[in-house]
């Protein structure tokens, strides 16, 4: 379906399920060459990079510990300024190479807090691998490693990002519709 409801506001569809399943194997084509000879330790965002982080992991030769935290900064469709911790780095990660895995970075605010955290935790490395970025919104000047695809300053939906809670099981993406 084209367009979709999610509580009050309706979407439509942007990014096919097939494209993102071209452009995820494209990364994970990427990520095999450069960590295969010192695989990092993987970082998952929770909840939204769930869905790209199973889609990816399933891709990548190497293994690699992985972790998960949780950091939140949005509600419905606007970021605020507050970043929380839900749930905290549990790993050691002195020494070592992380890679974390984002759905969206948008102002980069959330990419910001987690290399604040590697960096004091004495990371040797940091990279972030995203399915989607918004290099209009986007306000920092850390290097985002590897990109699945640039999209406007829209707010979206689907693998993965919801809106307030819902639309995170969509296959495709979707954009908001405001007619
Ligand atoms: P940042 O900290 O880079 O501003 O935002 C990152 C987080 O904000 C993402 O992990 C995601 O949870 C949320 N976010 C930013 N843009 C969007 C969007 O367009 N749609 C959804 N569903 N979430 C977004």
């Amino acid at each position: 379906m084209a367009i979709i409801q999610l509580h009050d506001k309706k979407f439509i569809k942007y990014i096919s399920s097939k494209e993102i399943d071209r452009i995820i194997t494209k990364i994970a084509k990427q990520l095999n060459e450069d960590y295969m000879d010192e695989p990092p330790l993987i970082l998952v965002t929770l909840n939204g990079a769930i869905v790209f982080a199973a889609d990816l992991l399933k891709q990548l030769q190497f293994s690699s510990v992985l972790s998960c935290i949780k950091l939140s900064s949005y509600q419905g469709t606007t970021s605020t300024e507050n970043m929380k911790t839900l749930i905290g780095l549990n790993e050691d990660v002195q020494g070592k190479r992380v890679l974390i895995i984002e759905d969206i970075v948008d102002t980069g605010k959330t990419y910001q807090t987690l290399a604040e955290l590697l960096n004091q935790k004495g990371a040797k490395e940091i990279r972030i691998v995203t399915l989607t970025m918004k290099p209009d919104a986007y306000k920092l000047n850390l290097p985002v490693h590897y990109v699945g695809i640039n999209i406007p300053d829209l707010f979206v939906v689907g693998r993965g990002l919801d809106y307030n809670g819902l639309g995170r099981n969509l296959p495709d993406i979707y954009q908001l519709y405001e007619i």
